[in-house]
Protein backbone atom coordinates (compact mmCIF):
# COMPACT_ATOMS: atom_id res chain seq x y z
CA UNK A 1 0.00 0.00 0.00
CA UNK A 2 1.17 3.32 -0.44
CA UNK A 3 -0.99 6.76 0.47
CA UNK A 4 -0.63 10.15 -1.29
CA UNK A 5 -4.25 11.98 -0.40
CA UNK A 6 -6.67 10.07 2.33
CA UNK A 7 -10.16 9.82 2.21
CA UNK A 8 -11.99 13.10 3.97
CA UNK A 9 -12.71 12.32 8.11
CA UNK A 10 -10.70 8.62 7.49
CA UNK A 11 -8.65 9.59 11.33
CA UNK A 12 -9.09 6.53 12.54
CA UNK A 13 -5.86 4.13 12.63
CA UNK A 14 -6.64 0.66 10.74
CA UNK A 15 -6.56 -0.87 14.12
CA UNK A 16 -10.26 0.66 15.17
CA UNK A 17 -11.64 1.31 12.19
CA UNK A 18 -14.56 -0.38 11.63
CA UNK A 19 -14.84 0.89 8.42
CA UNK A 20 -11.57 0.11 5.47
CA UNK A 21 -11.60 2.27 2.86
CA UNK A 22 -8.54 1.34 0.26
CA UNK A 23 -8.35 2.11 -4.04
CA UNK A 24 -7.25 -0.06 -6.38
CA UNK A 25 -5.51 1.67 -9.16
CA UNK A 26 -6.24 -0.74 -11.89
CA UNK A 27 -7.93 -0.59 -15.60
CA UNK A 28 -5.82 -3.02 -17.69
CA UNK A 29 -8.98 -4.48 -19.22
CA UNK A 30 -10.99 -1.66 -20.18
CA UNK A 31 -12.53 -1.28 -23.08
CA UNK A 32 -13.34 2.53 -24.24
CA UNK A 33 -12.60 4.87 -22.40
CA UNK A 34 -9.72 3.84 -19.74
CA UNK A 35 -8.49 5.61 -16.90
CA UNK A 36 -10.40 4.30 -13.95
CA UNK A 37 -6.98 4.07 -12.03
CA UNK A 38 -6.99 7.39 -11.59
CA UNK A 39 -10.72 6.91 -9.84
CA UNK A 40 -9.67 6.34 -6.27
CA UNK A 41 -7.38 9.64 -6.06
CA UNK A 42 -10.08 11.91 -7.61
CA UNK A 43 -12.99 10.80 -5.73
CA UNK A 44 -10.32 11.20 -2.02
CA UNK A 45 -10.04 14.79 -3.22
CA UNK A 46 -13.64 15.34 -3.72
CA UNK A 47 -14.58 13.56 -0.61
CA UNK A 48 -13.28 17.25 0.86
CA UNK A 49 -15.91 19.26 -0.30
CA UNK A 50 -18.64 17.84 1.77
CA UNK A 51 -19.46 18.36 4.98
CA UNK A 52 -18.58 15.78 8.25
CA UNK A 53 -22.40 15.59 9.03
CA UNK A 54 -25.16 14.08 7.08
CA UNK A 55 -28.44 15.36 8.55
CA UNK A 56 -30.60 12.67 7.04
CA UNK A 57 -28.87 10.09 9.37
CA UNK A 58 -27.91 12.74 11.98
CA UNK A 59 -24.98 11.60 11.66
CA UNK A 60 -21.79 13.19 11.91
CA UNK A 61 -18.97 11.38 9.79
CA UNK A 62 -16.53 12.99 11.98
CA UNK A 63 -17.37 10.85 14.80
CA UNK A 64 -17.42 7.13 12.61
CA UNK A 65 -14.30 5.20 12.94
CA UNK A 66 -12.95 4.67 9.68
CA UNK A 67 -9.55 4.52 7.94
CA UNK A 68 -8.32 4.89 4.83
CA UNK A 69 -5.10 2.30 3.99
CA UNK A 70 -4.01 4.49 0.51
CA UNK A 71 -4.26 2.20 -3.03
CA UNK A 72 -2.82 -1.76 -3.52
CA UNK A 73 0.06 -1.86 -5.49
CA UNK A 74 -1.14 -3.28 -8.61
CA UNK A 75 -0.14 -5.34 -11.30
CA UNK A 76 -0.59 -4.99 -14.89
CA UNK A 77 -1.98 -8.46 -15.19
CA UNK A 78 -5.15 -8.48 -14.17
CA UNK A 79 -5.26 -12.59 -12.53
CA UNK A 80 -2.06 -11.08 -10.28
CA UNK A 81 -3.74 -7.72 -9.06
CA UNK A 82 -7.00 -10.08 -8.65
CA UNK A 83 -4.94 -12.37 -6.34
CA UNK A 84 -3.66 -9.31 -4.31
CA UNK A 85 -6.94 -8.05 -4.08
CA UNK A 86 -8.61 -10.72 -2.91
CA UNK A 87 -5.91 -11.41 -0.12
CA UNK A 88 -6.38 -7.98 0.91
CA UNK A 89 -9.79 -7.89 0.94
CA UNK A 90 -9.71 -11.54 3.39
CA UNK A 91 -7.53 -9.90 5.75
CA UNK A 92 -10.18 -6.79 5.97
CA UNK A 93 -12.51 -9.49 6.45
CA UNK A 94 -11.11 -11.77 8.70
CA UNK A 95 -10.63 -8.35 10.80
CA UNK A 96 -13.67 -7.87 11.63
CA UNK A 97 -14.22 -4.90 9.23
CA UNK A 98 -16.06 -3.59 6.56
CA UNK A 99 -14.10 -3.18 3.36
CA UNK A 100 -14.57 0.04 0.81
CA UNK A 101 -13.23 -0.25 -2.69
CA UNK A 102 -12.60 2.45 -4.75
CA UNK A 103 -11.83 1.16 -8.21
CA UNK A 104 -10.59 0.94 -10.96
CA UNK A 105 -12.15 -0.89 -13.45
CA UNK A 106 -15.82 -3.75 -12.26
CA UNK A 107 -13.41 -6.79 -12.82
CA UNK A 108 -12.17 -6.27 -9.22
CA UNK A 109 -15.34 -6.50 -7.64
CA UNK A 110 -15.55 -10.64 -8.34
CA UNK A 111 -12.59 -11.44 -5.84
CA UNK A 112 -14.11 -8.94 -2.88
CA UNK A 113 -17.49 -10.94 -3.36
CA UNK A 114 -15.60 -14.26 -3.65
CA UNK A 115 -13.65 -13.03 -0.56
CA UNK A 116 -16.78 -12.43 1.54
CA UNK A 117 -17.99 -16.62 0.29
CA UNK A 118 -14.93 -18.20 1.32
CA UNK A 119 -15.49 -16.60 5.06
CA UNK A 120 -18.85 -17.89 4.96
CA UNK A 121 -18.33 -21.33 4.42
CA UNK A 122 -15.55 -20.99 7.20
CA UNK A 123 -18.02 -19.58 9.68
CA UNK A 124 -21.39 -20.54 8.28
CA UNK A 125 -22.97 -17.41 9.00
CA UNK A 126 -25.75 -17.32 6.62
CA UNK A 127 -26.33 -16.61 3.40
CA UNK A 128 -24.48 -13.30 1.18
CA UNK A 129 -26.39 -11.51 -1.50
CA UNK A 130 -24.85 -9.88 -4.20
CA UNK A 131 -26.68 -6.48 -5.70
CA UNK A 132 -24.83 -4.81 -8.32
CA UNK A 133 -26.02 -1.54 -9.86
CA UNK A 134 -25.15 -1.30 -13.39
CA UNK A 135 -25.87 -0.07 -16.91
CA UNK A 136 -24.44 -3.95 -18.69
CA UNK A 137 -25.17 -7.30 -18.23
CA UNK A 138 -21.95 -7.83 -17.79
CA UNK A 139 -22.48 -11.64 -18.92
CA UNK A 140 -20.11 -12.58 -20.94
CA UNK A 141 -17.97 -15.98 -20.55
CA UNK A 142 -15.09 -14.08 -22.00
CA UNK A 143 -13.77 -10.64 -23.51
CA UNK A 144 -10.84 -9.76 -24.84
CA UNK A 145 -8.84 -13.23 -24.35
CA UNK A 146 -9.87 -12.80 -20.11
CA UNK A 147 -12.69 -14.20 -18.09
CA UNK A 148 -11.62 -11.71 -16.06
CA UNK A 149 -12.59 -8.49 -17.81
CA UNK A 150 -14.95 -5.89 -16.59
CA UNK A 151 -17.47 -7.22 -19.37
CA UNK A 152 -17.75 -10.46 -17.74
CA UNK A 153 -17.96 -9.84 -13.84
CA UNK A 154 -21.11 -10.25 -13.42
CA UNK A 155 -20.57 -13.86 -15.38
CA UNK A 156 -18.04 -14.60 -12.17
CA UNK A 157 -20.05 -13.76 -9.77
CA UNK A 158 -23.25 -16.16 -11.04
CA UNK A 159 -20.20 -18.86 -10.88
CA UNK A 160 -19.78 -18.33 -7.20
CA UNK A 161 -23.81 -18.19 -6.30
CA UNK A 162 -27.28 -17.71 -7.48
CA UNK A 163 -28.23 -15.06 -5.10
CA UNK A 164 -27.57 -12.32 -7.67
CA UNK A 165 -29.31 -9.31 -8.81
CA UNK A 166 -28.69 -6.73 -10.76
CA UNK A 167 -30.33 -2.96 -11.34
CA UNK A 168 -30.58 -0.48 -13.82
CA UNK A 169 -29.34 -2.76 -16.37
CA UNK A 170 -30.11 -1.56 -20.61
CA UNK A 171 -27.44 -2.53 -22.23
CA UNK A 172 -25.52 -6.21 -23.61
CA UNK A 173 -24.89 -8.63 -26.44
CA UNK A 174 -27.82 -10.29 -27.48
CA UNK A 175 -25.59 -13.67 -26.10
CA UNK A 176 -25.50 -11.81 -22.97
CA UNK A 177 -29.35 -11.69 -22.50
CA UNK A 178 -30.10 -14.78 -23.89
CA UNK A 179 -27.81 -16.19 -21.47
CA UNK A 180 -29.57 -14.21 -18.99
CA UNK A 181 -33.41 -15.32 -20.23
CA UNK A 182 -32.23 -19.01 -20.10
CA UNK A 183 -30.74 -18.99 -16.92
CA UNK A 184 -33.29 -16.33 -15.55
CA UNK A 185 -31.24 -13.97 -14.10
CA UNK A 186 -32.65 -11.69 -11.99
CA UNK A 187 -32.13 -8.15 -13.34
CA UNK A 188 -34.25 -4.83 -13.64
CA UNK A 189 -34.20 -2.02 -15.94
CA UNK A 190 -34.43 1.56 -15.61
CA UNK A 191 -37.83 1.31 -16.90
CA UNK A 192 -38.92 -1.35 -14.24
CA UNK A 193 -37.75 0.41 -11.20
CA UNK A 194 -39.44 4.09 -12.79
CA UNK A 195 -42.97 1.92 -13.59
CA UNK A 196 -43.21 -0.06 -10.45
CA UNK A 197 -41.41 1.68 -7.77
CA UNK A 198 -37.75 1.65 -6.52
CA UNK A 199 -39.14 0.52 -2.98
CA UNK A 200 -40.97 -2.53 -4.30
CA UNK A 201 -38.45 -3.50 -7.06
CA UNK A 202 -36.05 -3.74 -3.75
CA UNK A 203 -38.55 -5.58 -1.64
CA UNK A 204 -38.71 -7.84 -4.36
CA UNK A 205 -34.95 -8.08 -4.62
CA UNK A 206 -34.52 -8.91 -1.08
CA UNK A 207 -36.96 -11.74 -0.96
CA UNK A 208 -35.54 -13.09 -4.03
CA UNK A 209 -32.19 -13.22 -2.33
CA UNK A 210 -33.40 -14.42 0.47
CA UNK A 211 -30.38 -13.51 2.77
CA UNK A 212 -29.46 -11.28 5.59
CA UNK A 213 -26.02 -9.65 4.36
CA UNK A 214 -26.00 -7.99 0.65
CA UNK A 215 -22.50 -7.17 -0.85
CA UNK A 216 -23.61 -3.94 -2.73
CA UNK A 217 -21.06 -3.09 -6.10
CA UNK A 218 -21.62 0.17 -8.17
CA UNK A 219 -20.23 0.37 -11.52
CA UNK A 220 -21.06 4.46 -11.82
CA UNK A 221 -22.26 3.64 -15.50
CA UNK A 222 -25.59 2.73 -13.59
CA UNK A 223 -26.22 6.33 -13.67
CA UNK A 224 -27.52 8.02 -16.26
CA UNK A 225 -24.44 10.18 -17.97
CA UNK A 226 -26.24 13.73 -17.79
CA UNK A 227 -25.23 12.88 -14.16
CA UNK A 228 -22.43 10.91 -14.62
CA UNK A 229 -20.52 11.41 -17.55
CA UNK A 230 -16.97 10.37 -16.70
CA UNK A 231 -17.22 6.38 -16.58
CA UNK A 232 -15.50 3.57 -19.07
CA UNK A 233 -18.43 2.63 -21.13
CA UNK A 234 -21.14 5.90 -21.06
CA UNK A 235 -24.76 4.72 -21.41
CA UNK A 236 -28.10 6.58 -21.70
CA UNK A 237 -31.02 6.45 -19.96
CA UNK A 238 -29.69 6.04 -16.35
CA UNK A 239 -30.75 6.09 -13.34
CA UNK A 240 -30.74 9.66 -11.17
CA UNK A 241 -28.40 9.93 -8.52
CA UNK A 242 -31.21 10.00 -6.17
CA UNK A 243 -32.49 7.05 -7.00
CA UNK A 244 -28.88 5.44 -6.03
CA UNK A 245 -28.90 7.41 -2.84
CA UNK A 246 -32.04 5.16 -2.35
CA UNK A 247 -30.95 2.07 -3.10
CA UNK A 248 -28.16 2.94 -0.52
CA UNK A 249 -30.66 3.66 2.11
CA UNK A 250 -32.85 0.47 1.52
CA UNK A 251 -30.38 -2.03 1.44
CA UNK A 252 -28.20 -0.35 4.43
CA UNK A 253 -29.58 -2.63 7.24
CA UNK A 254 -28.45 -5.57 4.99
CA UNK A 255 -24.60 -4.33 3.71
CA UNK A 256 -21.51 -6.01 4.53
CA UNK A 257 -19.18 -4.59 1.86
CA UNK A 258 -19.34 -2.15 -0.96
CA UNK A 259 -17.14 -1.32 -4.04
CA UNK A 260 -17.65 2.05 -6.51
CA UNK A 261 -16.06 1.52 -9.69
CA UNK A 262 -15.22 2.70 -13.41
CA UNK A 263 -15.34 6.00 -12.86
CA UNK A 264 -12.85 7.80 -15.48
CA UNK A 265 -11.58 11.13 -13.93
CA UNK A 266 -9.95 12.63 -17.43
CA UNK A 267 -13.42 13.03 -18.81
CA UNK A 268 -15.25 14.33 -15.94
CA UNK A 269 -15.21 18.01 -15.17
CA UNK A 270 -15.11 16.94 -11.22
CA UNK A 271 -18.99 16.04 -11.12
CA UNK A 272 -18.79 12.20 -11.49
CA UNK A 273 -15.60 11.85 -8.38
CA UNK A 274 -17.42 14.16 -6.38
CA UNK A 275 -21.02 11.67 -6.98
CA UNK A 276 -18.80 8.40 -6.15
CA UNK A 277 -17.40 10.25 -3.11
CA UNK A 278 -20.56 11.15 -1.82
CA UNK A 279 -22.25 7.89 -2.65
CA UNK A 280 -19.23 6.24 -0.31
CA UNK A 281 -20.13 8.78 2.29
CA UNK A 282 -23.78 7.89 2.33
CA UNK A 283 -22.88 3.99 2.70
CA UNK A 284 -20.98 4.32 5.48
CA UNK A 285 -23.51 7.30 7.68
CA UNK A 286 -26.14 4.40 6.07
CA UNK A 287 -24.61 0.92 7.84
CA UNK A 288 -23.81 3.50 10.62
CA UNK A 289 -27.47 4.40 11.44
CA UNK A 290 -29.00 1.23 10.38
CA UNK A 291 -26.69 -0.54 13.18
CA UNK A 292 -28.39 1.78 15.76
CA UNK A 293 -31.30 1.01 15.11
CA UNK A 294 -30.75 -2.61 15.15
CA UNK A 295 -29.07 -1.99 18.66
CA UNK A 296 -32.01 -0.16 20.16
MN1 LIG B 1 -19.86 -3.30 -15.06
MN1 LIG C 1 -21.19 -0.97 -16.81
Amino acid sequence: MFQKTVFADAKENYKDAKFVIFGVPFDATSSFRSGSRLAPDAMRIASYNFETYNSYYNIDLYDVPFCDIGNLEVSCIVSETLDLLYAEVLNIIEDGKIPIMLGGEHSLTFVCVKAFYSKRKEKKNGNIGVIVLDAHLDLRDQYAGTKNNHACVSRRILELTDRYVSLGIRSGSKREYDFARQKAIKYYTPESLENKGLKKILSDAIDYLNCNQIYLSIDMDVIDPAYAPAVGNPEPFGLNPKEVREIIRVLSPYLIGFDLVEITPNYDSGQTALLGAKLVREFMAGLVRSEQRIQK
